[in-house]
């Protein structure tokens, strides 16, 4: 079997337009764009570049960014106080708080302190509830796109016996909950569980999110099985030949050979997180405006 590839940075381009015209609709009903907050405490530098990159995104949509910048010593109380005024600020529709904070702060009571209605990472202990609930509200990024990219490939969810390696609050907690809710039978593998092979190969729909690169190998797929490879590794030593760098927890070669579907990495989920950021904004200026959660 030749699988599908399943390509995220199309599908990621298709809802950026789609949001570009929602935030159009926006203002010309209400006179102001949707508006991004983001949060970033600290020099790191990958934090730096994603935060850098989910503002231009903004940007290039037409969302309005807020680009909060705090020094590594920045105390609980600047935190407190400036996540209270993004909450009561109209012009502000989304904040996220970028992840990992410095080691005085606590990254999940910041991530809480985040009004419900305005938290566009679905990450608060209230996002997290109402999915569990089966509410409505703003449901977290990156599951959100593996969801966008099963229907967009037309995978059938319900009935499907879905697996999903890790159990991640980020990741495995939110996906499985978004499975469950389209009707898929799932399963939650982890590090304790046993004959992880096993269970995946029982999996119409396999999702891996790990951080191992390259763990899932042919025998672990069941053939015809859709296949979403959410790891993003990179390659040590990196690669001299000219190939990307990262890698994802799934053998891709090994995998198009047995799957029908499968994402590549890079340019499989990787590109859905900010792409459904994006959209989740905008869901979160129509909350704001009374038009209710979808
Ligand atoms: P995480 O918090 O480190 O969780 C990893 C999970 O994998 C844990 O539940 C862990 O089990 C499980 N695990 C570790 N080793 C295992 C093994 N040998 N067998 C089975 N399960 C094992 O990671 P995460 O935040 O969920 O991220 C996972 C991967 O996805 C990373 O590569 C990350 O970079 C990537 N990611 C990508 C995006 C994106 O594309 N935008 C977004 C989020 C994450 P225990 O709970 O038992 O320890």
């Amino acid at each position: 079997m030749s699988a599908t590839i399943i390509d995220g940075k199309q599908v990621a381009a298709e809802v950026r337009a789609e949001v570009a015209t929602e935030v159009a609709a926006f203002v010309a009903e209400h006179g102001r764009p949707p508006g991004l907050a983001t949060i970033l405490v600290g020099e790191d530098a990958a934090s730096a570049v994603y935060v850098g990159g989910k503002q231009r995104a903004c940007a290039e949509v037409g969302i309005k960014g807020f680009d909060h910048r705090l020094p590594a010593d920045a105390t609980r109380e600047d935190l407190v106080a400036l996540i209270d005024r993004l909450n009561a600020d109209p012009e502000v529709s989304g904040i996220l708080c970028q992840l990992p904070v410095p080691g005085h702060l606590d990254g999940v009571e910041l991530t809480n302190l985040i009004a419900a209605e305005k938290d566009v990472d679905g990450l608060t202990i209230a996002s997290a509830g109402r999915l569990a609930l089966g509410l409505p509200g703003l449901r977290s990024c990156t599951p959100a796109g593996v969801i966008r990219l099963l229907r967009q490939a037309g995978v059938e969810l319900s009935g499907a016996e879905a697996v999903v390696i890790g159990r991640s609050n980020l990741f495995g907690k939110p996906m499985a909950q978004l499975l469950l809710q389209a009707n898929a039978t799932v399963t939650v593998a982890h590090s304790r569980t046993a004959d992880l092979a096993g269970v995946c190969a029982r999996a119409d729909v396999l999702i891996a999110a790990v951080g191992r690169p390259e763990m899932v190998r042919r025998d672990w797929i069941k053939p015809g099985a859709t296949v979403i490879d959410v790891g993003i590794n990179r390659r040590d030593p990196a690669p001299t030949d000219g190939s990307s760098s990262l890698v994802g927890d799934v053998h891709f070669g090994e995998a198009a050979e047995v799957a029908s579907a499968v994402t590549p990495v890079p340019g499989g989920v990787g590109p859905m997180t900010i792409a459904e950021l994006l959209a989740n904004t905008v869901q979160a200026a129509r909350i704001q405006a009374g038009a209710g959660a979808s």
